[in-house]
């Protein structure tokens, strides 16, 4: 059997799998979290939902993918004057779900973030570039470029292993995302850089006023596997702690990449994960050995299909 069979395989069996465990997936509710929101009745029912938090004149909209596109999320911030999105979501079909919600919220986009080079991530940027053409893409220079120089080859391999699931052609961030305080429709935010955590570039937004951490692919829900594709397992503990403080400053929320908004109570898991990961992949030879002892460890938590596809790219068996 060949190695692309295999990824065929596995990818095949994850999403069934992703799918009987979808249940399993529980996060304490979040202070402040309203109810789902429902499309305009007129259409059909989005797959994705979208779970809203409002602080007086900001609105935090989090569009959630279904399990088969790895519960990815397009968060966007609504400020009284229009509307920031970070991430543009995997799948195509979920992407185009994400514009679709956009375009039902009716204000000026004011900028779109790409959190970091992850295909799962951009992908989606083709579809929100196709439908507002004039909304500037930002990312951090280290972020776009890898993007122009890997995105393409990275989506080509994506679609061959999803049956084409994913955009055709990369979109490049047009951007550049400047590190420190931006007032973005009168509310402050905040742009820092993560070096070697979940990727090897990552933006971390804080949002002062709201005392929200935008962390993206840097934390995971509670009883969650982590995507471990690279070996950057002690800086990515270091940022974890560094998150620690900003309890002590009033933050209470923290959203994230994948899953549902999670909260300061998540960090001590997620360094506990990153340790064990560092025994399993100094135990292990190969990416199976590695997934198993990593799921032998957590066996109840979520996404188990999720350490076998981070193994393979842990490993390099997925390059690019
Ligand atoms: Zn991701």
């Amino acid at each position: 059997m060949t190695r692309k069979t295999m990824l065929a395989i596995l990818i095949a069996t994850s999403t069934l799998t992703a799918y009987t465990q979808s249940t399993s997936l529980q996060e304490p509710a979040v202070p402040g979290q309203a109810a789902v929101a429902r499309p305009p009745a007129a259409k059909p029912a989005m797959a994705g939902k979208v779970t809203t938090q409002n602080y007086g004149d900001v609105t935090l909209h989090t569009y959630l993918s279904p399990d088969d596109g790895f519960l990815l999320n397009t968060q966007i911030v609504e400020t009284p004057a229009g509307l920031v999105i970070f991430d543009g979501n995997f799948f195509t079909k979920y992407a185009t779900e994400v514009a679709d919600y956009v375009q039902g919220l009716g204000k000026p986009i004011e900028r779109i973030v790409l959190s970091h080079m992850h295909p799962d991530h951009y992908s989606g940027l083709t579809v929100l570039h196709a439908r507002f053409p004039s909304a500037p893409i930002y990312a951090f220079p280290e972020v776009t470029e890898y993007v122009k120089a890997k995105g393409q080859a990275t989506l080509d391999a994506r679609n061959k292993a999803f049956g084409g699931a994913v955009a055709k052609t990369v979109t490049v961030p047009t951007h550049v995302l400047v590190e420190g305080t931006t007032e973005i429709g009168s509310v402050p935010f905040v742009f820092e850089k993560a070096r070697d955590g979940e990727a090897d570039w990552q933006t971390v937004v804080k949002l002062p006023k709201q005392h929200v951490l935008m962390a993206f692919d840097l934390v995971f829900p509670k009883n969650t596997h982590l995507f471990t594709v690279v070996d950057h397992f002690e800086p990515w503990i270091r940022t974890l702690e560094g998150f620690k403080p900003l309890r002590g400053q009033g933050y209470t929320t923290i959203l994230v990449g994948h899953g549902q908004t999670t909260d300061f109570d998540a960090l001590d898991g997620n360094i506990a994960y990153l340790r064990g990961a560092i025994a399993a992949h100094k135990a292990s030879k190969t990416p199976e050995e590695y997934a198993k002892r990593l799921k032998d460890e957590y066996p109840s938590y979520y996404g188990g299909p999720w350490v076998d596809f981070s193994s393979l790219m842990l490993y390099g068996v997925i390059n690019p």
